[in-house]
């Protein structure tokens, strides 16, 4: 069974998007994952298939029914479906190398992308939604979050890197950030490759790697090194 990822969304034109390209794109029309967009506005009510309304106790922009909603999501995913549900909140649980690592080794994900100033907070109780977030920072919606969430899992499934190898010595999953890389030409605007890259003697090259890993590290990211 291959990884599933249902999308809820008042814009699912967005999708794939830049998922259906290259590595991510190649294992979608081979089948290794698999991706649905749905439009919340499917089940908006009355003739004009509305979605929000404003907030309760005013206060500025528009929120997300908790019917609508309620209803989308219960369309999109039978009451047995093992797949998480998440929801995209800039307070949500952080997205880390692990967690991603953690939703990739699951059956796929059901993924609500909000809007406005949100959604109404009763159908992230009622349907147990686990908020997550890309950063700190605000974005205008969802969506795009959810494709940074589903970009970091579908590279990590079997079969979808060309090398096995290439997923486990990258930044993060070492807390250490990565040690910097070279290719031909050997010299480039009097720029040359360090010369332990050069001659073949793989301890001296692991060593250099492991060392340049830590200075950059401790440079740009101490908090790393302390996890
Ligand atoms: N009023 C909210 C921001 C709403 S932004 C607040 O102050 O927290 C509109 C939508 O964009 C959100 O519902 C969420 O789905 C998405 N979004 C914005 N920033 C995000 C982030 N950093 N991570 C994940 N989703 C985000």
């Amino acid at each position: 069974m291959s990884f599933s990822a249902t999308i809820l969304t008042l814009y699912p034109e967005m999708f794939p998007g830049p998922l259906g390209i290259s590595l991510a794109g190649d294992a979608l029309s081979r089948g290794v994952w698999s991706l649905e967009a749905r439009n919340i506005r499917d089940h908006g009510l009355g003739r004009h298939r509305t979605v929000d309304d404003t907030p309760a106790g005013g206060g500025p922009g528009m929120v997300l029914r908790c019917d609508v909603l309620g209803a989308a999501i219960d369309a999109a995913a039978p009451t047995d479906d093992p797949r998480p549900k998440l929801l995209m909140s800039p307070r949500g649980r952080p997205l880390t190398q692990s967690y991603a690592r953690e939703l990739a080794a699951g059956p796929g994900v059901i993924i609500v992308c909000g809007r406005f100033e949100g959604v109404d907070e009763r159908v992230i109780e009622a349907r147990g939604l686990t908020e997550v977030s890309i950063g700190d920072y605000v974005l205008s919606g969802g969506e795009m979050a959810a494709m940074i969430v589903l970009d970091a899992c579908v590279r990590l499934l079997p079969g979808v890197m060309g090398k096995e190898a290439s997923g486990t010595e990258e930044s993060f999953e070492t807390s250490r950030l990565e040690y910097p890389h070279y290719t031909r030409p050997r010299e480039w605007e009097g720029r040359t490759i360090p010369d332990v890259l050069l001659n073949g003697n793989h301890a001296h090259i692991e060593r250099w790697r492991r060392e340049e890993s830590e200075r950059i590290t401790r440079e740009r990211r101490p908090d790393l090194l302390e996890r």
